[in-house]
């Protein structure tokens, strides 16, 4: 099956999620959010005991629906919708269940709840060919722990590094490591690296996420279908080191000025970046911290050094390659030309992930038997998914319209828009739970 082409789809006529799913939803988003306020949004800790909480949430309301409940070696939740074919690969959903500081109660969360939503629904249609899963997963954000990040979807396919253990929490008093023993992870398993996922028993994983940007709301459309998620590279700290000097007694040709070369930098870099758009590449860029040194700076000194942060993203890694390299090249001859250096600095890498056309073609195929309005588009934001689809497994991710960001208490999700992707996801695993499709071809 190609991208686009169709797909005969069975499901519900109306095309609405029932009333006892839609109650469920509303009722576990609000028992979520009251395990987990902290006075200004919700915060759900990586390997913390908030997070716990609330997955032992998540597995109370999957044994109160009869589905099979099992806790992996990561602490990760897997609920279970038994097929008739136990030699078939399963079809999985899922995603996180932790959230930022003060952040949403939905981010994660929603794609936890549309996946239980989806196998009780998929129960009321009968018994599926291939057993269907829904991972709750531990650990997405990078808040907690200082950076890294996916530590639950990581330890799956025994993808965690040695440093990851050691990452001190924001609160400086512990690492990862004792916050994945405290709620009764297997460390050592853990540490040798073994999988707990033999990738290839997944058929195919879906990711029901709100979406992180404004597009979907300016588009004025409710769902939005993932074709990639963009990896980036981060320079930190990049450093530019000039000459400070008195701001009245010093000439314009005489200057080594590390901030207006910073500045010409930066103004080059947006201008490359508006080429490579009109070329249709994927990329966006960022310099997010600016800083003179606080110890010498003045209004009256011609500024000697700057640090700035430098992160770009992309769907495609070629052109963070290639990005790469123009900054490189204009730092090299912004240097030359005003008697500065440029350094910078240590650079950490996150991979791209491409989703699986042929699922985006069940997708869309939904979209367009059932009237939807929808947008394709690349995510921004990182999310599970890019761990599956990195490891081999066949990935998808509908977006659900959301107002003002996310990662702040003030995600606006429509509730009817998570309905009608919801039962996107559920018709969408229904099918590849019932075909003998093989989305890896
Ligand atoms: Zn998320």
């Amino acid at each position: 099956m190609k991208n686009g082409s169709p797909v005969t789809l069975g499901g519900s006529a109306d095309f609405s999620l029932s009333p006892t799913l839609r109650q469920l939803s509303i009722d576990l988003f609000d028992r979520l959010r009251e395990t987990s306020l902290d006075g200004v949004g919700v915060s759900r800790e990586t390997y913390g005991a908030s997070e716990t909480a609330a997955f032992e949430l998540i597995e109370h309301y999957a044994r109160d629906f009869d589905l099979d409940v099992e806790w992996d070696s990561a602490r990760n939740l897997i609920v279970r919708l038994p097929g008739t074919d136990p030699s078939q690969a399963s079809v999985a959903t899922g995603s996180h269940l932790d959230s930022v500081p003060e952040g949403g109660n939905f981010d994660g969360a929603a794609g936890v709840v549309a996946g239980l939503a989806a196998l009780i629904d998929a129960r009321e249609r009968g018994t599926p060919l291939r057993s269907m899963q829904l991972y709750a997963l531990r650990g997405e954000e990078s808040a907690w722990f200082g950076g890294p990040c996916y530590f639950g979807s990581r330890a799956l396919f025994g993808a965690l590094k040695p440093e990851d253990f050691a990452s001190p929490h924001r609160n400086g008093r512990k690492t990862l490591e004792d916050s994945m023993r405290e709620s009764g992870a297997d460390i050592d398993l853990l540490k040798r690296g073994d999988a707990i996922l033999d990738p290839t028993r997944l058929a195919c994983w879906f990711e029901l996420h709100i979406e992180q940007g404004p597009v979907l709301i300016a588009r004025e459309k409710p769902v939005g279908l993932v074709t990639g998620i963009r990896g980036n590279v981060r320079h930190r700290h990049v450093y530019c080191h000039g000459e400070a000097a008195h701001s009245g007694a010093v000439p314009r040709w005489l200057r080594h000025d590390a901030v207006l070369a910073m500045s010409d930098l930066l103004v080059r870099i947006d201008e490359h970046w508006r080429v490579l758009l009109e070329w249709g590449e994927d990329l966006v860029v960022t310099a997010g911290v600016v800083e003179t040194n606080p110890a010498e700076h003045a209004v009256s000194r011609v500024p000697g050094e700057v640090t700035f942060a430098l992160e770009y993203r992309s769907q495609d890694p070629k052109t963070l390659e290639s990005f790469g390299a123009l900054v490189q090249s204009e730092c090299d001859q912004i240097g030359a030309k005003r008697g500065v250096q440029f350094d910078l600095g240590p650079q950490s890498f996150t991979e791209s992930a491409t989703m699986s056309p042929p699922l985006i073609g069940l997708l869309e195929s939904i979209c367009a038997t059932h009237d939807v309005a929808h947008e394709v588009m690349p995510s921004g934001a990182g999310h599970d998914s890019s761990v599956f689809a990195n490891a081999g497994v066949p990935s998808a991710m509908v977006f659900v319209r959301n107002d003002k960001g996310s990662h702040n208490p003030h995600e606006a999700m429509d509730f009817e828009d998570f309905f009608l992707a919801t039962q996107i996801l559920s018709e969408a695993m229904w099918h590849a739970a019932n075909e003998q499709e093989d989305y890896r071809s």
